[in-house]
Formats: structure tokens, C-alpha cells, sequence
């Protein structure tokens, strides 16, 4: 994998000076109102990712909630339970939702009647095409392939206008044999670092592992790095400190297949592999490199996000 930062643009400017330009508070860490100057950016980034579609995927987009029910089947509890944010509903008959309201008003806490909703808030955009590929039977010979996107949210609250807790992604994901899944992510590194050059970032490709919760997370990171199963599109957006994930290339094995029981044409537990676009980042990437200026950013730049 590279190990240098491929091309080299100016240092980053500092995103605490361009912030009010982008982003404005919400009162929540991590929540923000974009403004529409970054939506360009982000608008450009989605148009820029769709022109590398690969043909015959599956366009689907999806809202901010999922089944609590499909998530759990998925194993996301016991890899991220510190992340998940789960939809909660005020709940009762009338006399019991007024007395909370009322509650409220009266400036106690009320929140004790809220009950857990069979809904949680997406937190990748990939996890609802396994039980929906589930549902159709076997894979055609080929494999299955689709684009997807949902504004996502992970609950790690930070300062830091990376690390965002309601962010979008928008992920390609493949379903099929392990050689299938294999090649998509070959193929998706170096469309990656493609779209990455076209954009003027200086970035590289490295192994990765997901924040696995706990202590005994640690080792599942360490697995997931022997075994290649994760790379990173990281970009430096900070002038000083550690690059950020902007994009991210997995390969689950049969882990979706195994929970969802996803058959291959030839009956065997398939694999599945996706590749994650974090839109918020991106942009961010984009201002922190090209300065806050868009007219003033370099014109293949420009050119490519059709700004
Ligand atoms: P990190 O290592 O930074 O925590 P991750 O490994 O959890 O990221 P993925 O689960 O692979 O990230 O998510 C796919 C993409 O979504 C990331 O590459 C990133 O661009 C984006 N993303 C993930 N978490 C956040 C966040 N908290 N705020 C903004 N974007 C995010
Ligand atoms: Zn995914």
C-alpha cells in the first residue's frame, strides 16, 4: 500500500477558520447545519461517485431509520453497541401522554414515558441490502451489486467537525463468492484513489480496522488488520495529528451471508464486500485542501464536481 501522501497540495488549511463558512452549531456536538456552500461541495461529491457506477447495480436510497429487528440479526450489537442509537416514542394512552407533557411544561423530567420504537437510526448505509437480498433466494451466478446512501448517525459525540454524530454515507456493495467480493474491492481501491486524485487530495490507502467496542475489541481490530479486511482512503485534514477516514473498503467475508443466510448460484454462504464514501468528510476535505473560496479551487476540480 502507498505509504506517502500522493500529491502534494498546500498544508491543509485550519477547518476551525472555515468553519462558520460550513457548518453551523446546533447546540450537539457533532450536529450541524450544513451550509450552501459545503452543500455544493457535497452535492458535487455525489454526482462525481455516481459517474463511477459500475453497470448493472441496484440504485437504492434509504431512509435514516431501520429495523431494530434486522439491525440486531446483523451482529451489530455485539461488534458496536456503543454506537447504536435507537429510536424511542412517547408512549401511553392520552391521560398518561398528557401527564408527560405536562411534565415537561412543568420542567421535570417527562422522558420516562418514552419506550423503545421497533426503529433504529442507520448507522452505515450498507445493512439493510443483506436482509432484502435474503429475501429474493439465491444469487443470480453473477452476483449482486448496489448503490446506496442514508444520512447515518453513531453516537460519538466529539468537537471535532470530522467526527461527526448524523453524517452521510454513500456505499457500493457487492454480494456474491469470495472472488467475486475480492475483485469489487480491487477494483473500487484503485476507483478510489482515482476519484480521490481527480479531487486534488493528497491521500493514501492503508490497512484499517473498525472501533470494535470493549477490550476484547481490540483483538477482533487486530484480526481484521492480519487479514486484510479493511483499507482506508485517509486524507490529512487536521494540520497536526492523524489523517481521517474518508473512505473505507471492506471486505465482511461471510459474516452478512452466514446472519442472513445469502446463497451463492453454486449453494454456498456467500460473501459481500462494500465500499463507503463518507460525504461529510470529503467535503470537509475538499474546503480544507482547495481552500473555502470554491471559485478559487483548481479548475480540474471544479471541472470534476461539475461546481
Ligand atoms: P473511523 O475510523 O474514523 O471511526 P470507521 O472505520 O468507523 O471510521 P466506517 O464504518 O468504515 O468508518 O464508515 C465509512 C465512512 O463513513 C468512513 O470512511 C467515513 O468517511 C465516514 N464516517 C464514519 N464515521 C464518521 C463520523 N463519525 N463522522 C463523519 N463521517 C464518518
Ligand atoms: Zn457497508
Amino acid at each position: 500500500m502507498n505509504v506517502a501522501f500522493k500529491q502534494s497540495v498546500g498544508p491543509p488549511q485550519s477547518l476551525d477558520a472555515i468553519a462558520e463558512a460550513l457548518l453551523l452549531p446546533t447546540g450537539v456536538d457533532g450536529v450541524y447545519a450544513r451550509t450552501a456552500l459545503f452543500e455544493q461541495a457535497a452535492t458535487g461529491l455525489t454526482t462525481l461517485i455516481s459517474r463511477y457506477r459500475e453497470p448493472d447495480t441496484e440504485v437504492l436510497r434509504l431512509p435514516p431509520v431501520m429495523s431494530r429487528r434486522q439491525l440486531q440479526q446483523s451482529g451489530y450489537l455485539e461488534s458496536f453497541p456503543h454506537l447504536l442509537g435507537c429510536v424511542s416514542c412517547v408512549a401511553g394512552d392520552e391521560a398518561q401522554i398528557r401527564a408527560s407533557v405536562a411534565r415537561c411544561q412543568a420542567g421535570d423530567d417527562w422522558t420516562g414515558a418514552l419506550a423503545v420504537a421497533d426503529l433504529v437510526l442507520s448507522p452505515a448505509a450498507c445493512y439493510p441490502v443483506y436482509p432484502l437480498v435474503s429475501s429474493r433466494g439465491q444469487l443470480p451466478a453473477a452476483g449482486l451489486k448496489f448503490d446506496v446512501a442514508c444520512d447515518c448517525f453513531r453516537r460519538e459525540p466529539s468537537q471535532l467537525l470530522d467526527r461527526l454524530q448524523s453524517f452521510r454515507m454513500r456505499e457500493y456493495v457487492c454480494v456474491g463468492t469470495p472472488e467475486q467480493v475480492a475483485d469489487f474491492r480491487a477494483r473500487w481501491m484503485k476507483r478510489a484513489a482515482a476519484i480521490a486524485g481527480q479531487l486534488g487530495l493528497a491521500c493514501r490507502i492503508e490497512p484499517a480496522s473498525d472501533p470494535f467496542f470493549g477490550r476484547g475489541g481490540k483483538l477482533l481490530a487486530m484480526s481484521q488488520i492480519e487479514q486484510a479486511l479493511k483499507f482506508e482512503l485517509v486524507v490529512l485534514l487536521h494540520s497536526a495529528g492523524e489523517p481521517t477516514a474518508c473512505v473505507s473498503l471492506n471486505d465482511h467475508r461471510d459474516h452478512f451471508g452466514a446472519a442472513w443466510n445469502l446463497r451463492t448460484a453454486a449453494g454456498a454462504v456467500a460473501h459481500s464486500g462494500c465500499v463507503a464514501f463518507g460525504i461529510d468528510r470529503l467535503a470537509l476535505a475538499l474546503f480544507a485542501s482547495h481552500g473555502v473560496e470554491l471559485a478559487r479551487w483548481p479548475t480540474r476540480v471544479r471541472q470534476a464536481l461539475r461546481v
